[in-house]
């Protein structure tokens, strides 16, 4: 799909994940059925928010810690969102100009926005394909992919705050494991996922209430079943823990767990 076929493909009306995300980060491409959506989750979490800043800059220091202390040069990243403040590349290309990113995302609006993802550093390479999780061999087969990345070299697989949109038990590992198999040796993942694990019993009940009635998208999981989507690689420490607390930078917030909400990991596959 090109830009112009996106803009035409865009509903307003539905609450997208994408535009939710861009309006608790303060941004402004949203429109009143994400503003909804995301009050009505804020109404009942009031940390939401926290938990958006802190997996952004969660992203921020995965990607940093990928270019400049794994020697990472290239970066798959899928569910890429809205693009903000430090996008993947502009992260990467400011530790490692040659450093060449691919992102994906399924939200037409996205594509529309996808400029101000590809600009680059003249040394590196961005590049865009709109294109659905759910169907990894779709993913690893476009020829965009394939001209940008060496998948003979190591990669980055960057899957932040997006897993929790794949619904269902056991249905985000296979995903994950299917990527993974076509990344070599030294190649890393790097996911964050919504939890319920700090909610009170109350929070959980009303949160389980709210998916079976459709009134959220957002299938979180538990720190087991997060730290099983790293299975088969080596788990940089400290390991699965809440987003904040991922090799905390000064700067970054030093939010409370159950106002971050997000499981965060970073492995290395041997
Ligand atoms: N990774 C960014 C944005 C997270 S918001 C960050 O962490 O800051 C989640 C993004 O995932 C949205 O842009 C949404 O459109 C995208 N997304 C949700 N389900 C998806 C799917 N099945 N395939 C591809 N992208 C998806």
């Amino acid at each position: 799909m090109d830009a112009e076929q996106s803009r035409t493909a865009i509903d307003s009306t539905v609450a997208h994940p994408a535009r939710r995300y861009n309006y608790w980060l303060g941004g402004k491409d949203n429109f009143a059925a994400d503003r909804a959506s995301g009050d009505e989750l804020e109404a009942a979490f009031p940390n939401v928010r926290k938990g958006a800043i802190a997996n952004r800059a969660m992203l921020r220091r995965a990607t940093r810690y990928l270019a400049a202390e794994a020697g990472i040069r290239q970066f798959l990243d899928i569910g890429t969102g809205l693009p903000t403040a430090d996008n993947t590349h502009e992260v990467a290309q400011s530790v490692a100009p040659e450093s060449r990113i691919v992102y994906v995302d399924n939200d037409p609006l996205v594509m529309v926005h996808a400029r101000a993802l590809l600009t680059t550093s003249p040394e590196g390479r961005t590049a865009y394909i709109e294109a659905d999780l759910k169907d990894p061999d779709t993913i690893l087969a476009d020829p965009t992919l394939r001209e940008t990345l060496d998948l003979g070299q190591p990669v980055g697989l960057m899957l932040i705050a997006v897993l929790h949109f794949i619904q269902g038990h056991g249905t985000a590992k296979p995903i994950v494991q299917r990527l993974l198999d076509a990344l070599p040796s030294g190649s890393y993942l790097v996911a964050t996922h919504a939890t319920s694990d700090f909610g009170t019993p109350e929070q959980q009940a009303l949160y389980q209430q709210m998916m079976e009635q459709g009134r959220s998208d957002v299938w979180t999981r538990g720190h087991a079943e997060v730290t099983d989507l790293f299975d088969g690689l080596d788990l940089i420490d400290p390991g699965v823990v809440p987003a904040s607390k991922w090799h905390p930078a000064p700067g970054d917030p030093a939010f409370a767990d159950n106002e971050v909400n997000v499981w965060a990991g970073v492995a290395r596959k041997p």
